[in-house]
């Protein structure tokens, strides 16, 4: 009953914690495929480590060292972003861990759910940008997506043994991030280091802003729309500072159902791995000794746009929260490249929202079309700042 995994971003925050997990269950889960896009150095130790069949590195200028480095090995290695998306295709491949970032994530997943594999997703911009599209693949091709993001699989938890249908509502719980009770005056200034340093979690870098900004919070609103058939109504945010609990579920008859844990991605990445079973694990427990007080607040929607510039998206649907995703993508890139400021991000991506041409019911050419020119369009504004 081993399960052969492909990781897909081995070298980002969560494939490294994916192999965290991993490595403790030695004949329970066994590495079959490992890709980074740039990092070859840690690729290179982590081939050495977990010997996977495949290795792939995405930026083909470091294909030499890589290949150099395993040559020894029964290792075979691949370059670019098309064997990226074509490894997942992959016979001897169980599950497929796609803990890319962004848009680069959506054609693996398709091309995974394609070739029949189950996914345990961390990409939540897959199905930002075409939800409708992927879960109906993953339907049709009677594949599980398994969600990684920590407030999807508490609500995946809270839902083991429970009908869909008896679902009322579900409360995204959201930390607030640095600036939580900050003013906008306060935002107007604030640093690329201060908005990377976040209060609970220990993330990449794109994901610790989206988490300052609530664009986070927004996009997962959108994920767990497609990821659980629920009506944008059906999804509340609700802001829990302490990040305990994870999630929550209301149900018709006005039972609550939470998931609770300490602040720690390796518990969701290891639930979907082990799923449908749960098995024993030495991650840290929580002490309530530690956690004297659980507490809970409204979002602040004007201080924060981008949860309204996300519903706002999801509502109108069709291409608009790939427009979203893809402004959010280049405006996000431009912060941590200190080109523009912290509420500047918002603009961007709302004057995105305005501007590029709507499709009500977009074929995947047109998702890779919308993304294509939000890019160009959120580049030129940025290049008037
Ligand atoms: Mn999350």
């Amino acid at each position: 009953m081993e399960k052969r995994i492909a990781i897909l971003g081995s070298t980002g925050s969560i494939g490294t914690q994916a192999l965290d997990v991993v490595r403790k269950y030695p004949g329970v889960f066994t590495i079959e495929v490992l890709t980074a896009q740039s990092n070859y150095n840690l690729l290179i130790r982590q081939a050495l480590e977990f010997l996977p069949n495949v290795v792939v590195i995405g930026n083909p200028d470091y294909y030499p060292f890589v290949s150099e480095a395993l040559n020894s090995y029964p290792i075979k290695v691949f370059s670019g972003e098309d064997s990226i998306s074509q490894v997942v295709e992959m016979d001897t491949i169980d599950l497929v861990l796609n803990s890319l970032v962004g848009y680069s994530g959506l054609k693996p997943t398709l091309n995974a759910i394609r070739a029949g594999k189950d996914v345990a997703l961390a990409n939540k911009e897959t199905l930002v940008i075409a939800g409708e599209l992927v879960m109906q693949e993953a339907i049709q091709n009677r594949v599980n997506i398994l969600p990684v993001d920590s407030e999807h699989s508490a609500i995946f938890q809270c839902l083991a043994g429970e009908r869909y249908d008896s679902v009322e509502k579900i409360y995204l719980t959201a930390s607030g991030g640095p600036f939580r009770g900050k003013n906008r005056s306060f935002l107007e200034s604030v640093t690329r280091e201060s908005a990377l340093n976040h209060p609970n979690w220990k993330m990449g870098d794109k994901i610790t802003i989206d988490s300052a900004s609530l664009m986070n919070k927004g996009l997962e609103v959108i994920e767990a729309r497609w990821l659980f058939n629920l009506s944008p109504q059906q999804i509340d945010v609700v802001i829990h500072p302490q990040s305990i609990i994870h999630s929550v579920v209301q149900f018709v008859d006005g039972s609550m159902k939470a998931q609770m844990g300490l602040p720690d991605m390796r518990l969701p990445v290891l639930y979907a791995l082990s799923w449908p079973i749960r098995i024993p694990s030495e991650l840290p427990r929580l002490s309530f000794a530690n956690y004297p007080q659980l507490t809970f607040e409204t979002p602040d929607r004007e201080i924060f746009p981008n949860l309204d510039l996300a519903y706002f998206a999801l509502n109108k649907g069709g291409n608009l929260p790939c427009i979203l995703n893809a402004a959010n993508e280049i405006a996000v890139g431009a912060f941590l490249n200190n080109r523009i400021g912290f509420l500047a991000m918002s603009l961007i991506i709302e004057k995105c929202l305005e501007i590029i041409p709507f499709i009500d019911y977009p074929s995947y050419d047109d998702y890779v079309q919308t993304n294509e020119i939000t890019r160009r369009h959120a580049g030129e504004i940025i290049g008037k700042y």
